[in-house]
């Protein structure tokens, strides 16, 4: 059996947020840095340059390469604690990590990761946002569980395809560092020009 094209976890978290942004980094290998995400590089750098330690009897491990083989999974845990009969993955954010359902998918694809590779079952995980030192709980329930395998299908189908999603031009957008290169106005309206070309064909 061939195995299946292994996804990185990142991907999830980006096509959970805009399946272009994620087409446009996965397919394209496109990658602008705004502030943003130089902060976050940054931030991940620093998580990156520790070594495990051992606080409150927790066991921190930093940068820890994770993989599922069934779902076809890869990546890197910023950090995963190793409590007494508990494992939980930690996601470091530049900004606010509340309600970020793309952010929560990653965690639990982490999270599924870790499940497949210490035989143990994972309930939470945490978000952990540097700018307001907080940290946010995440319970990995059957919505992520689910949406982790939903998800990871879709990008495997997109990355096999080499398809490129159209712009949804919506809020994210604002907020996106991909912005400049993907330009969401000039190629939603493309699409909504040729659709209505085509209707006019059709109805010709
Ligand atoms: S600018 Fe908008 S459509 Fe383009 S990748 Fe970013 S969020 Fe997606």
């Amino acid at each position: 059996m061939i195995a299946p094209l292994s996804i990185p976890i990142s991907a999830l978290e980006h096509w959970a947020y805009c399946p272009r942004q994620c087409a446009l980094i996965h397919v394209e290998q496109a990658w602008e840095e705004d502030g943003n995400t130089a902060r976050g590089r940054v931030a991940h750098e620093r998580v990156d340059a520790g070594s495990a330690t051992t606080r409150a009897g927790v066991r921190e491990v930093r940068s820890l390469p994770l993989f599922h083989d069934d779902l076809g999974l890869h990546g890197i845990a910023d950090l995963v604690e190793f409590g007494d009969g508990w494992i939980q993955p930690v996601e470091y954010k530049i900004g606010a990590v509340d309600g970020s359902r793309a952010a929560s998918v990653q965690l639990a694809a982490q999270a599924l990761c870790i499940e497949s590779m210490f035989s143990i079952r994972v309930n939470t995980a945490a978000l952990y946002s540097v700018s307001q030192s907080r940290r946010v709980p995440v319970e990995i329930d059957d919505g992520l569980r689910q949406a982790v395998a939903t998800i990871t299908a879709e990008v495997r189908a997109c990355l096999e395809q080499l398809s490129l999603p159209t712009a949804p031009d919506d809020a994210r957008c604002k907020r996106c560092s991909l912005n400049a290169m993907c330009m969401p106005s000039v190629t939603a309206r493309t699409k909504a020009l040729r659709n209505a070309e085509f209707a006019l064909f059709d109805v010709a």
